[in-house]
């Protein structure tokens, strides 16, 4: 299949003649799938223009009519569904099925979800002021857009991530510059193409094509915010380039996802789910299960269950049916596998199962095989790193305490996953675990939930994207105080005689306890003040 940027693009600088070419390829097949344009910081700052223009009359749109375009585009995407998947798994190596499960069911369902729900998300609010409130004042909060976002996104979920921050971005009433990964460009330019298509303005989503340097060069284009998704290493880039005009971002980067399974578990669904957690995506999703800790007196079964599920796995290549893990997304990310994997072995890992590339499929095609690893420990890369490929390495644990310690001993705190019959311990586990998701008995799958919030903690990331708190990563809260009683000049206001400084002291002393009683008893000094000002 082959396609080009010019169909799609919205932003096609037709005037500049881009200097670079992307070539996007299959890596089932190494055979090119289509080129687009690396935008230069010149296209990039002309497209931040365009989309600040376009800002000012999207942003005042209502909520409505913004989830009326956004609920346009989810239609488009609905019957377009079968053609948009296999770009996906053409792009990046899936299986077709993944590219519904993962990608665009849960997008489908996040484009409805925000579409309607936004206005009430975003509700101004009124704040309790406490005794402020008896002087006569109020206070609300008024969400406001930020104006121009730009994002950064990966090619793991080139579909899911950064459609999913364009939706919460457009109706929080900003405008968008987007910059897909490299590895998956044509899957960026749909995204640009399915709300053109959708009656979205002209620049509020433009789509810059490009590699790392054109993420850089958007990330000092002068947007209102970043939010980059992707390695720990080029987030810290972005962090540090985006410091030096003080523009905020959200980084949700790495992980290295443990999964805990008590003696008490289903062994059966816990095993399947590692399987599922482990190798959905050939294992490359920021909270695939990365370590698994499983407790000793179950330790036999759950492993050569896992292990007889993992050999069961249908390796292929993703647009065949029946497919249940594809090629790599990169042959460069297959060799950090062969690496992990390899001083894993040299240190005396065992492999169970895999533990080499894949045979059998054409020369360019970077398939690795579904690996089960035991004999593992913390000093191993593969138990410290991001190995983000088909491998699962197991290690025993005899008590809830220990299990907790090896879980939390990582610099990475994505999300984290308890398998347990016993909810109350599971959630007691969960809550000591340094992670922003812990799932109990579940795992991988609440990005696919549009209501609740994404993001890490430690070096996984800063910020959050879904639920309301990733919208409220993508406005600005505007505080609006008024005072009903505004004849009356302040008790704090000048002149500070020797009264004023007795009741100030009071204020101390009653005011800031919060008690209105307690306050009550300085009303004849306050009187006495308000009465002696002009
Ligand atoms: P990456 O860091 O190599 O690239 C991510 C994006 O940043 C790409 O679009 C790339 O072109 C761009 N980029 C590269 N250098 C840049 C620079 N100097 N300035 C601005 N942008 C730059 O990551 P990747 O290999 O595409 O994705 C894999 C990583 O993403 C993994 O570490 C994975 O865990 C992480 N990830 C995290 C989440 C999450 O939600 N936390 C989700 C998916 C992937």
């Amino acid at each position: 299949m082959m396609a080009t940027q010019t169909s799609q693009a919205q932003t096609a600088d037709s005037t500049t003649e881009a200097a670079r070419e992307i070539v996007s390829r299959d890596p089932a097949t190494g055979e090119e799938v289509g080129r687009v344009p690396v935008r230069s910081p010149e296209e990039v700052e002309r497209a931040v223009e365009r989309a600040r223009a376009a800002q000012k009359s999207w942003g005042a749109l209502s909520f409505r009519e913004r989830g009326g375009c956004v609920l346009r585009a989810r239609e488009i995407v609905l019957r377009e569904m079968e053609e948009i998947a296999e770009l996906i798994s053409i792009e990046t190596g899936k299986p077709i099925a993944e590219a519904v499960s993962m990608e665009i069911t849960p997008t489908l369902d996040l484009m409805q979800y925000f579409a309607r729900r936004a206005a009430r998300l975003l509700k101004p609010e009124k704040l309790d002021i406490g005794l402020y409130r008896l002087l006569g004042r109020s206070s609300r909060i008024v969400y406001r857009p930020l104006g121009v976002v730009g994002i950064i996104s990966p090619w793991n979920f080139p579909w899911a991530i950064p459609l999913g921050e364009v939706v919460l971005a457009l109706m929080a009433g900003n405008a968008v510059v987007l910059k897909p990964s490299e590895l998956t460009p044509l899957v960026g330019l749909k995204i640009g193409g399915v709300f053109t298509r959708a009656g979205l303005p002209e620049g509020v989503l433009e789509i810059v094509t490009g590699d790392g340097s054109t993420g850089q060069s958007l990330t000092v284009a002068g947007v209102n915010k970043i939010m980059f998704t992707g390695s720990v290493a080029t987030g810290r880039r972005v962090a540090e380039a985006a410091a030096r005009t003080l523009t905020p971002v959200v980084l949700e980067l790495g992980g290295k996802d443990p999964m805990i399974v008590f003696d008490d578990a289903d062994i059966n669904a816990a095993a399947g789910a590692a399987v599922w957690g482990a190798f959905a995506n050939a294992g490359q999703a920021c909270a695939s299960v990365e370590r698994c800790y499983v407790h000793e007196r179950i330790a036999t079964d759950f492993i050569s269950r896992v292990v007889e599920r993992a050999k069961a796995l249908k390796q292929n290549v993703g647009t065949r049916e029946g497919t249940d893990i594809g090629a790599m997304s990169s042959e460069r990310q297959l060799r950090v596998v062969e690496e992990h994997v390899g001083d894993a072995v040299a240190r005396g890992a065992r492999v169970l199962a895999g533990g080499r590339r894949a045979e059998g499929f054409s020369e360019g095609g970077a398939f690795y095989e579904p690996t089960v690893l035991t004999g593992v420990d913390h000093t191993m890369t593969v138990m410290r790193e991001e190995t983000f490929g088909p491998v699962l390495p197991l290690m025993t644990f005899a008590t809830e305490d220990e299990a907790v310690r090896l879980a939390n001993d990582s610099p990475f705190g994505l999300t984290a996953s308890v398998w347990t019959r016993d909810i109350r311990r599971g959630e007691r586990v969960a809550s000591q675990i340094e992670a922003g998701t812990v799932m109990v008995n579940e795992v991988l799958y609440t990005h696919g939930i549009a209501q609740t919030p994404w993001g890490g903690v430690k070096q996984s990331g800063i910020g959050r994207t879904h639920g309301r708190l990733g919208l409220l990563e993508l406005v600005a809260p505007h505080h609006i105080h008024v005072n009903r009683l505004a004849r009356l000049h302040d008790v704090w206001w000048f002149d500070y005689t020797p009264q004023a400084a007795t009741l100030f002291r009071g204020l101390a002393r009653r005011f800031a306890t919060g008690s209105a009683l307690q306050t009550m008893l300085l009303a004849p000094q306050m009187l006495r003040r308000f009465r002696s000002r002009k």
